[in-house]
């Protein structure tokens, strides 16, 4: 199946920029699901089931909502309309609920449309590099892809393509432990100094790399400069 041109845009932006190209994908996903949430998935019947069956929004989906409402969208009444259908059910299961019963959710739908288009975005960035050189140039110059994504592309990778993944994976990680090492000497007795070179950062770009490049921290309710 052919990405949106959507998708196929936020994957071009992230491998501009110096981060893994499916976080950006999936910030830009993130950004689009809670920013239409209220306009159309909070009257649509498919969105709020799969909402009552995930028992509400994850951690991570539900500080979102909040922070629209940070952002002075007056969506405390859509957010109480959605969550009354998902509490009003979730009382229903409680009361059938007995003792030798299981109690396990449905993926939070948030999640689960993130998920659908990071998958879409695998294969495609796969595709972008093997057919396009300039894409291949700009995905070695960057940092490879984070962990949980590099496992992503690799599920969906050829053999040869897993070599490109590994050179790009490991020049990443060899530089960034050099990083490490560094940041860690020179707040060390001999230099007793704050790292200011390449290196400052290296404990930023370690966790990121790890567990994926945190979202952006401009609000959900601004547009996002897209200049890439
Ligand atoms: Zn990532
Ligand atoms: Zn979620």
């Amino acid at each position: 199946m052919s990405p949106s041109s959507a998708l196929t845009r936020f994957l071009k932006q992230g491998l501009t920029r110096a981060m893994c190209p499916l976080c950006r994908v999936a910030h830009k996903l993130d950004r689009e699901y809670i920013w239409y949430f209220f306009d159309e998935y909070s009257t649509d019947d498919q969105t709020l089931d799969a909402l009552r069956g995930a028992r509400g929004f994850c951690l991570e989906h539900a500080a979102a909502l909040r922070r629209l409402e940070v952002d002075g969208l007056k969506s405390t009444l859509g957010i109480s309309t959605t969550y009354l259908d998902t509490l009003e059910g979730l009382a229903e299961e409680l009361a059938r609920l007995r003792p030798k019963d299981y109690f396990t959710s449905a993926p939070c739908p948030a999640c689960a449309y993130r998920g659908d288009g990071l998958e879409k975005c695998a294969r495609y960035l796969r595709d972008e590099m093997a057919e396009t050189e300039r894409s291949r140039e700009r995905y070695a110059e960057g940092p490879g892809l984070c962990m949980p994504h590099f496992e992503l592309v690799w599920s969906v990778a050829t053999a040869e393509e897993r070599d490109f993944l590994i050179e790009v994976e490991r020049r990443s990680v060899e530089g960034l432990v050099r990083d490490l090492r560094e940041h860690i000497c020179k707040q060390g007795a001999e230099f007793r100094s704050e790292p200011d070179g390449a290196e400052a950062g290296a404990w930023e770009r370690a966790l990121a790399l790890t567990a994926g490049w945190p979202p952006p921290t401009a609000p959900v309710g601004r547009p996002e400069d897209d200049a890439a």
